[in-house]
């Protein structure tokens, strides 16, 4: 499934030149990342790392990957609501992972107390590797599902023009033609705009929760637009902020300096070193309040590597979509191998298959943004040392992905210009709205599509590992 520049590739005057030109396109469009030495002033800044050629992604899994889409939504929604599976599910975990364990307290807390939240509105980000199987042909595997914070909805909007104009460039005009247009942020915006305009008050705003450092800015800003575009005020706020300065009316609205909030939109609250205690109790008095949190807490959970863990157990999914057989078997089709590793037989059993290989797995704790998952022998090592304990459980094992490697050039800002051995990563944007127990809203939303050079195991974009790209379909 090579792309149709393999031939370029080795041009070293036409890289050159292109590149150049590449990078010019990508600030003009719009391609922009803060920098690390001012991560908090837009007056310096620089183009988001991208690669020089689109992929090539094959059509089929594409459109698969698409056509799953809404099935994924269905069921992160149904996770979301369904008590007894995640307590049943995480109860392992959080004995261990400490993280998990405060997300779930407040999960319970929250439903003990009475959930008046009654619009729902997920945005999440599927993600996909091209496993290349024995006789070459390549199958859709899922890599995970973000649930919180899927980000690069909006610089990704601007990557196919870049990419079009590139292979111009390098005499590729034909071939320009069939880059897809591709929107995310504006299908981000709708489902914020439908759950705002659901929660029904026309002074409300929307708070973006953000971080303490805001590198990515402008891919928020692009999905905050489209939102002024639509007369719906936004503003951003930091978790510290909420402590301080947010508040719950006798029935629970919740008030940022006087505004009152419709929808927060969380950028921001998916690791562990976020949380000191005030920002603990901002989180708490969030999902206690009637704003549509996206994600609610529930959801959050929902995204876990546990949970995607236990989806993949046969039965699992008959009980949380019943009465669906055709989207459980077009999810299905799309799962890796994935293993527990709870106390008990099944867990040794599967501990000692990837210590005497390692190379066939990945591990995984529960934890999202990059950086985490071990291979190989570092895998091997650490299994090893916590095979016979309960910290075992913090973790889960999975079939690691083996896609077909193609020659590219990842474009970062300061590094100089090789040529890369690359694999990609499929993203697909998804949204729903849900309004007491009706799904309003159900749709796929773009596509992302991240590219990084096979010597790095791990790591997307916000991590420096993975660049920006387009998919070429073949
Ligand atoms: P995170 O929540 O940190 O993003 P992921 O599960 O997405 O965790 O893993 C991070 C990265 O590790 C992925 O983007 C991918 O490059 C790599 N990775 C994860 N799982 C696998 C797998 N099963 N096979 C191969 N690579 C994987
Ligand atoms: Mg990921």
């Amino acid at each position: 499934m090579a792309a149709p520049w393999q031939d370029v590739v080795r041009d070293a005057a036409a890289v050159r030149e292109a590149a150049a030109l590449a990078v010019d396109a990508a600030l003009l469009a719009g391609v922009l990342m803060r920098t690390g030495e001012q991560p908090n002033a837009s007056d310096v800044v620089n183009y988001a790392p991208f690669t020089l050629l689109p992929s090539a992604v094959p059509r089929a899994l594409f459109e698969q990957a698409y056509a799953v889409q809404q099935d994924f939504n269905l069921l992160v929604d149904a996770i979301s609501q369904n008590k007894e599976f995640l307590e049943q599910t995480l109860a392992s975990t959080i004995k261990v992972d400490d993280f998990t364990a405060r997300l779930f307290r407040i999960y319970m807390q929250v439903l003990e107390e009475g959930l008046v939240q009654t619009v729902f509105l997920g945005i999440n980000r599927s993600d996909y590797m091209f496993d290349c199987g024995l006789d070459g042909t390549a199958a859709l595997r899922q890599i995970e599902i973000n649930t919180i914070a899927a980000s690069f909805g909006g610089l990704t909007s601007r990557t196919a023009d870049v990419h079009r104009l590139v292979l111009k460039v390098l005499g590729k005009t034909e071939e320009a033609s069939h880059l897809l247009p591709n929107n995310p942020a504006k299908g981000l915006a709708l489902g914020i705009a439908k759950a705002w305009e659901l929660y029904g008050s026309q002074r409300a705003v929307v708070m973006f929760l953000v971080e303490e450092i805001q590198r990515n800015i402008f891919d928020q800003r692009c999905v905050e637009n489209e939102l002024w575009n639509r007369n719906i005020r936004v503003i951003r706020r930091r978790f510290r902020d909420v402590f301080e300065q947010g508040s719950l009316d006798g029935s629970r609205r919740l008030y940022m300096d006087g505004q009152e909030v419709a929808v927060v939109y969380y950028r921001e609250g998916y690791v562990p070193q976020t949380y000191n205690q005030q920002n603990w109790e901002a989180r708490l008095l969030l999902e206690r309040s009637r704003a549509v949190k996206c994600p609610d807490i529930a959801t959050q959970l929902a995204g876990t590597k546990k949970v995607q863990q236990e989806l993949s157990r046969p039965g699992t999914l008959e009980k949380l979509l019943p009465g669906r057989p055709e989207a459980i078997a077009r999810l299905r089709a799309t799962f890796a191998g994935l293993y527990s590793l709870d106390e008990g037989e099944e867990g040794d059993r599967i501990a000692a298959t990837a210590i005497a290989d390692p190379d066939r797995f990945v591990l995984k704790p529960q934890r999202e943004g990059g950086g985490n998952n071990l291979y190989g022998e570092e895998l091997k090592q650490v299994l090893e040392k916590i095979k016979d304990s309960p910290e075992r459980t913090s973790y889960i094992l999975m079939d690691k992905i083996k896609p077909q490697p193609a020659l590219n050039y990842l474009l970062r800002a300061h590094s100089p210009l090789h040529v890369s051995e690359c694999i990609s990563e499929l993203g697909i944007f998804g949204v729903y709205v849900r309004q007491g127990q009706e799904l309003v809203l159900n749709q796929a939303a773009g596509h992302l599509l991240r590219t990084k050079a096979i010597e790095h195991a791990d790591g997307g974009v916000a991590a420096g590992v993975a660049v920006l790209d387009t998919p070429y379909l073949v």
